[in-house]
């Protein structure tokens, strides 16, 4: 495949049930949840950007219900009620520890949030997917990635892959600074961090003005922004009709909505 940016799978979905082994605080508002068990063979997660399906088990109950994956999508036992699921990040995974990390940022409200600051070893997670990975090249001349904390985990994972020599331009925004989080990279990178210093997230426009002041370096680009839906459709539009950038070198999603519980994440492009 000659394409730089491709799409793959649709790959077969399984769900998986999986347990809390460790809770680690990352930053204040942000805690990364360690999961494992012998459902966690097989788990595949080949695209920094990745996403899986999760499963909140019912308020005070231990175990999520876990559908199982019949020829027309997910099917549950009768008497069964769908649980609560969000979309999350695959920070790391480790098939020799047989280790699965996931990111949550700490809200305040919503099934995700709210298990996620009550979590504790021992406790159980549904797991569905990854569905399908984004395949970009390591060949284009730089990279733009961008986004708020729940962007965090997947621009974590492609400063990881990055060969040495690649170029990348991030900019993060975060509550403050205390929500800054450390990467690992051999790539060249220039980081910049956006404050929000007291606005709510999901009210700035810090991620829009940053990329719009940035002189873009000349060669080809891939630019990768996630974070708050309203806040990305000025993004979406600066890159591809103001900067000219190629459709399939973009990927601009929103990944919460701010107002909005469960909010299907858009990416119109
Ligand atoms: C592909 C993809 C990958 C994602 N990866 C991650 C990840 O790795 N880590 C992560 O933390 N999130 C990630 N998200 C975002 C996460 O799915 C949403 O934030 C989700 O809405 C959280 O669910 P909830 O139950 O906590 O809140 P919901 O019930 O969905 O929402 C409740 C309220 O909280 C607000 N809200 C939701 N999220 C936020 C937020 N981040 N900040 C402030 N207010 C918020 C909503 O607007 C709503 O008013 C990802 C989303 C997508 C689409």
């Amino acid at each position: 495949m000659s394409e730089k940016v491709y799409r793959r799978g649709p790959f077969p979905v399984k769900f998986r049930c999986l347990e809390v082994l460790r809770v680690t605080p990352v930053t204040p508002h942000v805690v990364r949840i360690t999961l494992g068990g012998e459902d966690l063979a097989g788990f595949q997660s080949e695209g920094a950007d990745d996403h899986v399906k999760v499963l909140f088990p019912e308020p005070g109950k231990r175990r999520p219900v876990i559908p199982t994956m019949g020829p027309h999508g997910p099917v549950l036992a009768p008497g069964e009620k769908k649980p609560d699921s969000r979309d999350y990040t695959p920070r790391r995974f480790d098939a020799v520890a047989g280790e699965l990390d996931l990111d949550f940022v700490l809200h305040g409200s919503g099934p995700a949030s709210t298990w996620a600051a009550q979590a504790k070893p021992g406790d159980m997670l549904g797991v569905g997917g990854p569905r399908g990975s984004l395949f970009v090249s390591n060949d284009f001349d730089w990279y733009l990635l961008a986004g708020d904390e729940t962007a965090i985990p997947a621009i974590a994972r492609r400063l990881e892959e990055l060969p040495a020599g690649a170029r990348a331009i991030v900019f993060i925004e975060v509550a403050n600074a205390s929500e800054e989080q450390r990467f690992e990279t051999r790539a060249d990178v220039k980081l910049t961090w956006l404050h929000r210093d007291g606005a709510e997230a999901g009210t700035t426009n810090l991620l829009d003005a940053a990329i719009r002041a940035l002189e873009f370096p000349p060669g080809d680009y891939f630019a990768w922004v996630s974070g708050e839906s309203l806040a990305m459709r000025p993004i979406r539009d600066h890159l591809l009709n103001e900067r000219g950038t190629k459709k399939s070198w973009v990927r601009v999603t929103g990944y919460w909505k701010r107002g909005f519980s469960d909010h299907i994440h858009d990416s119109h492009n």
